[in-house]
């Protein structure tokens, strides 16, 4: 067992801790003193994690194998906010990320990103790195593209978000997007993990699609261990024995995560349903669900796209589903929390 100490305890809290143990006939040790300070427990305890909770001065008692702790709220109210540009993510205003699955064109870029910030988005979203299933699907422009990215949002005045694979590409990311995502293959890329953690973007980081909770909050707590804060998670949909969409979109995740971490939850209806036709209702659905925002697929011409094209909007429906999400959040962040 590990006990997480509240933030800002001091040498004496530990110490009054763990003598409390030690009366109590248990064998503590200090193992961390920043960010958090951290005891752990050596050997069974026979006390309930209740008695160690309510020991003073402890906020969690998390198992050993499971230390997530730096991705746990302090507190009911906790939540990190992100500045993107001039745009807050974690605010009460949901924050709406769209764009091509894969960068293509630079002109057709242009001008969807344009329509984007009319309709309003963020965030211009657009792979240029493409962890494709098949080595013989495109595969990304590479810093071509990322150049067409960084020229679409400046114009358009979108800050950009565009996926890394490894280290190489991390480098070449940095320089132009304003957030870095890691993917679902990559979740538990813990070399990748440790080298975003380490920079100073933040990150958008979707949950693998065999992922438990447990392990999702492991793999920010990479992020987060590395020093940087500024992690948002994001929901894409698991694999279930569906045979109707892409991927199964576990909603049940985000009222789990606003109750358990301070970090932003997205999710992604696109790659979820792979399905057109599904993704304005499952977006609503993620923002009715209490999400931060979503992460949307548009493409000017889906028919045309080389990545994606059933399951990316066009634009005028983009723009509906963007007027329906601000109501829709107006509406939730308007009535309260029901209670429980
Ligand atoms: C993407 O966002 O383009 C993507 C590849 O998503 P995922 O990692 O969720 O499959
Ligand atoms: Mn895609």
């Amino acid at each position: 067992m590990l006990l997480i100490l509240q933030p800002g305890s001091t040498d004496q809290t530990g110490t009054a801790i763990l003598s409390a143990l030690r009366d109590a006939g248990l064998n503590g040790e200090t193992v961390a003193r920043k960010p958090r300070r951290v005891i752990r427990l050596r050997g069974a305890a026979p006390h309930s994690a209740e008695w160690l909770r309510n020991l003073p001065g402890v906020l969690h008692v998390v198992p050993a194998e499971r230390p997530f702790h730096l991705a746990l709220k302090d507190s009911e109210r906790h939540k990190t906010t992100i500045r993107v540009a001039d745009h807050t993510v974690g605010a009460a205003e949901p924050t709406i990320i769209a764009g091509p699955c894969a960068v293509e064109d630079a002109q057709d870029l242009a001008a969807v990103a344009l329509s984007l910030k009319r309709s309003g988005a963020h965030l211009l979203r657009g792979g240029v790195y493409k962890p494709r299933s098949s080595p013989y699907d495109f595969q990304g422009l590479g810093p071509d593209g990322l150049r067409m990215l960084a020229e679409a949002g400046r114009n358009a005045g979108l800050p950009v978000v565009t996926e890394v694979v490894d280290e190489r590409s991390f480098d070449e990311v940095g320089e132009y997007a304003h957030v870095v995502q890691i993917g679902a293959r990559n979740m538990q890329n813990y070399a990748l993990l440790k080298s975003v953690g380490a920079g100073p973007l933040p990150v958008f980081l979707k949950r693998g699609f065999a992922a438990t909770l447990e392990e999702f909050l492991l793999a920010a707590e990479y992020l987060l261990e590395q020093g940087n804060p500024n992690v948002m998670l994001c929901e894409r949909g698991i694999r279930t024995f569906s045979d109707h969409s892409r991927f199964t979109l576990d909603l049940s995740i985000v009222p789990r995560v606003q109750e358990l971490s301070h970090l932003p939850i997205f999710v992604d209806p696109s790659h979820a349903s792979g399905r057109r036709r599904s993704v304005a209702a499952l977006a609503k659905a993620a923002i009715a669900a209490g999400a931060d925002g979503v992460m949307v697929e548009v493409h000017p011409n889906p028919d045309q796209a080389l990545c994606d094209g059933p399951q990316s909007l066009r634009p005028a429906a983009f723009e509906l589903l963007a007027d329906q999400i601000r109501l829709l959040a107006a509406a939730r962040d308007g009535q309260g929390e029901a209670v429980t």
